[in-house]
């Protein structure tokens, strides 16, 4: 329910565009974003088109789709948006706190999926792998690990009476002493496990695939808009600063392409130390060291949230290629030395 998503402005010239080839556009989101689209700016008058549900009203209009990831066999993808000839990938490109990363591969593969699918399978993965022995803990001794850490991430269900890791909130202590292990003093072998953060990077590779084999590989396109880069997903609701600086859009057919362009580009940007210095503990911590040889990502969300993670587990599921060429429309360079628009002020109804 933010405001920082693809700008409604760039929707509607999309939507033209594909109106002008013959085509019939639709847009399409989660039945939270679909019913409260109108507070963002998004309505079939400013976008052109209708806006769909992915998964229908009731979010029931789904088709199961087997998978075969760290015991995971079925995921419900979007009925809606398999009934799609060709797909446009918008995509907002920011940060993410279960990878570093949301991009073209999290749009699809978050984005694809009714609701039970998106939240409690796929968000759920990162709890598969063990990492303490739940036999040993307590409530109590939970309790212990979370007033250690600054980050509130050890978190205790009263309901079923477990304990787990909220890996979204977890920044690994920026690679430092681990305060919720230490806390733990080896009673219950609580760990920070690499696998539980590359095992959500793994699904969301193989469940991106599963939607975009859907379609003919001819009608996929990619548009990863670099603006008003947040450090956290949309689905926060709330606005967030622009960490790193705007870059611009990077479009390509290939989804490991177009989300490795953009990670390297954003490497190459570099974060707003400014910015970022700014920002409150309790809302975020940074990497002490903002020069260490760490993706911006990392440096913002933990060393374990390695953000090219998704593209490689795509790579190796022949999804695309990571070698992309760049190819640069209207540099800076290029439209300072083009003819100016003959303009027109208030070219439409105008009373002056
Ligand atoms: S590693 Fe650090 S941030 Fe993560 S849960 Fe432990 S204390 Fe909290």
């Amino acid at each position: 329910d933010g405001y920082q998503t693809v700008p409604v402005f760039f929707v509607r010239r999309i939507v033209e565009a594909i109106k002008k080839v013959g085509g019939v556009p639709f847009v399409t989101d989660n039945p939270t974003s679909v019913y409260n689209a109108a507070y963002r700016g998004y309505t079939q008058e400013t976008c052109g088109c209708p806006i769909i549900p992915v998964a229908g009203i009731k979010d029931g209009y789904v088709t199961k789709k087997e998978i075969d990831i760290e015991g995971i066999e079925s995921i419900n993808a979007g009925g809606a948006l398999l009934d799609a000839d060709a797909i446009v990938n918008l995509v907002h490109a920011k940060g993410h706190g279960n990878c570093g990363y949301g991009g073209a591969f999290k749009n699809i593969a978050l984005g694809g999926y009714s609701t039970s699918s998106r939240w409690n399978t796929i968000h759920g993965v990162v709890q598969r792998d063990s990492y303490f022995d739940e036999s040993k803990m307590t409530k109590e001794h939970l309790e212990k690990l979370r007033a250690a850490c600054p980050r509130d991430a050890p978190r205790w269900n009263e309901k079923e009476k477990k304990a787990s890791l909220m890996f979204y909130n977890c920044d690994q202590c920026h690679g430092g002493k681990q305060l919720c292990v230490e806390a733990d003093e080896g009673k219950t072998g609580w760990s920070i496990n690499p696998a539980n953060f590359d095992a959500f990077q793994e699904l969301m590779a193989a469940a991106a695939k599963i939607i975009l084999d859907s379609f003919d590989p001819a009608k996929i396109f990619h548009l990863n808009f670099l603006l008003d880069i947040t450090p956290y997903c949309d689905c926060m609701g709330m606005s967030m600063p622009a960490v790193i600086d705007d870059i611009g859009i990077v479009g390509s057919k290939d989804i490991v392409a177009v989300d490795t362009a953009t990670l390297d580009l954003i490497a190459k940007q570099g974060v707003n130390e400014s910015v970022l210095k700014k920002i409150p503990e309790k809302y975020m911590r940074v990497n002490p060291d903002l020069s260490a040889d760490l993706h911006p990502w990392q440096l913002i969300h933990g060393p374990l949230k390695d953000p090219y993670k998704v593209v490689k587990f795509g790579e190796a599921r022949g999804m695309g290629s990571s070698k992309y060429k760049l190819i640069e429309v209207l540099s800076a360079e290029e439209t300072a030395t083009m003819e100016p628009p003959k303009h027109v002020y208030e070219s439409g109804p105008s009373f002056y």
